[in-house]
């Protein structure tokens, strides 16, 4: 089964944002086992975007369409599915109820090109949208399913988990035989690439099924298993011996499988304790803070993320000692130590951590050069630290700092802390 994705934004094509719909929905896709061969970029253009629906229809049983579904004259989506294939756009009275809803709602005039969003062409299905104006299309045109998605990656991604990939999952059964591809994927911190091939090398070159295969990105390796299925509990039972072997070998250096990020399982963690964190960062400016309350329910455990860059608020705020700071620098073992113990009193918490480094490019000195960093965990009766030196640029250096202090803070809550 093949699939084709058309992105809808002058702004696209300007690169005044970047498509990150477009990356997103080629790993659900690849993940369904559905390829993907071609990816468009259009903008806000009724006829080359006719023109380019039409030459999807033409090899693809699935066009995905996002963006251009907004209620200004420049967004076409609409326009352009019902032109290439020969429909009328109509007005569906339930979207229309839903909108002037939505407006009442927010004590706002409804325009009349706000009721463009409740047209869709002849014969479509609307997508419920919870989260935004514009409802999603589902068209079923000549044998072929044509999707048209909101461009805010906000509405579109709840759009697809409930609305679009069931249907592709059913339809990729039909295309299979009645089976398609299921993954799952666990999620391994503060091991390289190379060590993960390396302790899982001969389940590698043995492999039929399920396949193996290992992405890596900043702070952590992923492991994708992968089979061909009828059901998600056959691929299950099939996972199961696998994931049980790597577990095995990897321990818990594997933290998390999907779409469980660090931040998740560690909040995860401390709720079922009932235990609260405190966070203290220099090095990261504020990047764990946002991370773990990007996480739902994070005020059950976070109560403050004490943001110390200078020494003064290292030392007004956490307390860190001026000895400290004379003798040993900000960027030390002892003072890292003094900010995470520092932090963890000042508010009573159970577990703080905290960050301390050069992200450099500028600030390095030969004794403590650029990529210099300390991290801690205390939970009250041991501090653990760790330093490194990690040379990378200032933003893949931060997102390393935050992945491993989470994850330092994951073992230690786990009572694994070496
Ligand atoms: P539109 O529905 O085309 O008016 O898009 C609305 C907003 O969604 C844009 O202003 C962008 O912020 C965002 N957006 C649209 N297309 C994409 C895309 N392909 N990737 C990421 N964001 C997008
Ligand atoms: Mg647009």
């Amino acid at each position: 089964m093949q699939a084709e994705l058309i992105s809808v934004g002058t702004e696209l094509l300007l690169g005044e944002i970047v498509d990150t719909n477009a990356a997103y929905m080629s790993q659900r896709l690849a993940a369904l086992g559905i390829n993907l061969y071609y990816r468009h970029t259009v903008g806000d253009n009724l006829s080359r975007l006719k023109a380019q629906i039409e030459v999807a229809l033409g090899r693809a049983e699935v066009l995905i369409l996002c963006g251009g579904l907004g209620p200004t004259d420049d967004d076409l989506t609409r326009e352009g599915i019902a032109e290439a294939t020969g429909r009328r756009l109509v007005t569906f009275p339930e979207a229309e109820e839903e909108l002037r809803k939505f407006f009442a709602a927010r004590g706002r005039e409804i325009t009349p090109n706000n009721l463009r969003q409740a047209q869709a062409p002849e014969g479509a299905k609307l997508l419920p949208n919870p989260v935004g104006t514009a409802p999603g299309i589902l068209l079923e045109h000549s044998g072929k399913l044509i999707f048209a998605l909101p461009g805010p990656p906000s509405e579109l991604q709840p759009m697809w988990l409930n609305e679009v990939e069931p249907r592709l999952r059913a339809r990729a059964l039909q295309a299979g035989g009645g089976t398609a591809i299921f993954t799952r994927t666990l999620r391994v911190a503060d091991l390289g690439e190379s060590q993960v091939a390396h302790d899982l090398r001969d389940l590698v070159e043995g492999q039929t099924d399920p396949t193996l295969a290992f992405y890596a990105s900043p702070g952590e390796v992923k492991i994708r298993l992968a089979t061909r299925a009828k059901s998600q509990e056959e691929a299950a039972a099939r996972f199961a011996p696998l994931e049980a072997e790597i577990r095995r070998r990897l321990g818990t250096y594997v933290y998390g499988v999907d779409d469980e990020s660090m931040e998740i399982v560690v909040g995860k963690l401390l709720a079922e304790r009932g235990a609260t964190l405190a966070v203290a960062e220099s090095c990261t400016g504020g990047l764990l803070g946002h991370r773990i309350t990007n996480v739902p329910g994070a005020s059950r455990y976070l109560l403050a993320d004490f943001v110390t860059y200078s020494n003064k608020a290292k030392q007004d705020i956490l307390g860190v000692p001026e000895e400290v700071l004379c003798e040993h620098g900000a960027v030390s073992e002892e003072c890292v130590r003094a900010m995470a113990e520092g932090a963890r009193r000042l508010v009573n918490a159970t577990y703080a951590v905290a960050t301390t480094g050069i992200a450099g490019p500028t600030g390095g000195t030969p004794s403590k050069p650029v990529g210099t960093v300390y991290m801690a965990v205390t939970n009250g009766v041991n501090t653990k630290v760790q330093g490194f030196v990690w040379a990378t640029s200032r933003e893949v250096f931060k997102e390393r700092v935050a992945q491993m202090a989470l994850n330092m803070l994951r073992q230690s809550i786990l009572g694994e802390l070496p």
